[in-house]
């Protein structure tokens, strides 16, 4: 999508699995919600490998309008792939991700137009009257969203809801894996964009079923920990592998002293307390640390290097030299 001149405003991009009776009223809510924007748009929807009739579907509805666009998948990718799919494809200039479900309300995209405008680069949707069941969805997003907020300091409510806006320019360069485009927002502030979040509807599902259940939330903890640690350490992964090395180290050589202090003015043999066992884990951990920091610079290095990537982004250039480009306008990507 980087190369592509807009002129849509608007791409809306949908994944889809086994969504069969919602795909022609979705269409329907679609276009009756976006064609009174008054503004270009495209609606992308992402068929992620379904088995049952939802391709059929598709194809009808892309029929019915030019500016509904379908991919097709050959197998079940997941919700992540196909949204990326449908982000790599779009060419607006505001980015719309929805759920295909209905369980979002595409009448509350003009909201979020209107919030973008305001000046931010991402606004998300806040499922603030969740009709999903309590138990084994909302209570363990609940604290999901807590967790994420504060290990992340980007403070939202729910990450979780697949209604956002972004801003073309923020996506630019993103690769996604895993559970997480629910971390775009904590990405983008990284990298300077302001956030906004709204209140949006939610309904109980009509048609079809959830894909999900409990494990996901174990799942989105884990790539909290990739994303906390790649925007954190990205480059520098010696910091955090030599500090916990290095601590380990100092206290390694904290309890041999200790030891060798009991053992000279209180006469306590080195076998009566687990101070040596103590020192022994502690060097060795603490050297695999290192070793670890060191393996992982090495990675880095060749991930950065081999691709040609940079680890900053520019945001504008003032006189630039002719033909010259800073690496955001070359479309190359700071973290992915
Ligand atoms: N989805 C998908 N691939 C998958 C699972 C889900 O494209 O492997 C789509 C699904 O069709 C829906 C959206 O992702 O449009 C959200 O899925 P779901 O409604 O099951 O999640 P929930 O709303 O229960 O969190
Ligand atoms: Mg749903």
């Amino acid at each position: 999508m980087d190369q592509a001149v807009s002129e849509i405003a608007l791409s809306v991009v949908i994944p889809l699995y086994n969504e069969e009776d919602n795909v022609a009223p979705l269409c329907d809510a679609l276009l009756a919600a976006l064609v009174p924007l008054g503004r270009s748009f495209e609606i992308i929807l992402v068929n992620d490998g379904s088995r049952d009739g939802t391709e059929a579907r598709l194809a009808e509805a892309a029929k019915r309008d030019p500016r509904i666009r379908v991919l097709n998948f050959r197998s079940n990718k997941g919700q992540t792939a196909a949204m990326m799919a449908g982000i790599d494809y779009a060419a607006g200039e505001v980015i719309v991700p929805m759920d295909g479900d209905l369980q979002n309300d595409p009448k509350d995209i003009g909201r979020l137009l209107a919030k973008l405008e305001e000046g931010y680069e991402v606004v998300s949707g806040w499922r603030r009257d969740r009709q999903d069941s309590y138990m084994i969805r909302t209570f363990p997003s609940k604290i999901a969203n807590w967790v994420i907020s504060r290990a992340s300091g980007v403070k939202l409510h729910d990450y979780g809801c697949s209604l956002k806006a972004y801003r073309r320019e923020v996506l630019r360069g993103f690769r996604l894996y895993g559970e997480m485009h629910r971390f775009i927002p904590i990405y983008a502030a990284a990298q300077g964009a302001r956030v906004a979040e709204i209140p949006v509807s939610h309904h109980a599902r009509k048609f079809g079923q959830s894909k999900y259940g409990l494990n996901r939330t174990i799942k989105v903890l884990l790539d909290l920990l990739v994303v906390k640690f790649l925007t954190k350490y990205r480059t520098k992964p010696i910091y955090l592998f030599g500090q916990a090395g290095v601590g380990l180290l100092i206290l390694a050589f904290l309890a041999g002293l200790w030891a060798i202090y009991l053992k000279l003015f209180h006469g306590t043999s080195f076998i009566q307390t687990p101070l040596p066992l103590l020192v022994s884990l502690c060097i060795i951990s603490g050297l695999m640390c290192l070793l670890m920091g060191l393996l992982a610079e090495l990675i880095m290095r060749v991930y950065y290097e081999s691709q040609g990537k940079a680890d900053y982004r520019v945001k504008s250039v003032l006189n630039p030299r002719e033909g010259a480009a800073a690496n955001d306008t070359a479309g190359s990507s700071a973290i992915e």
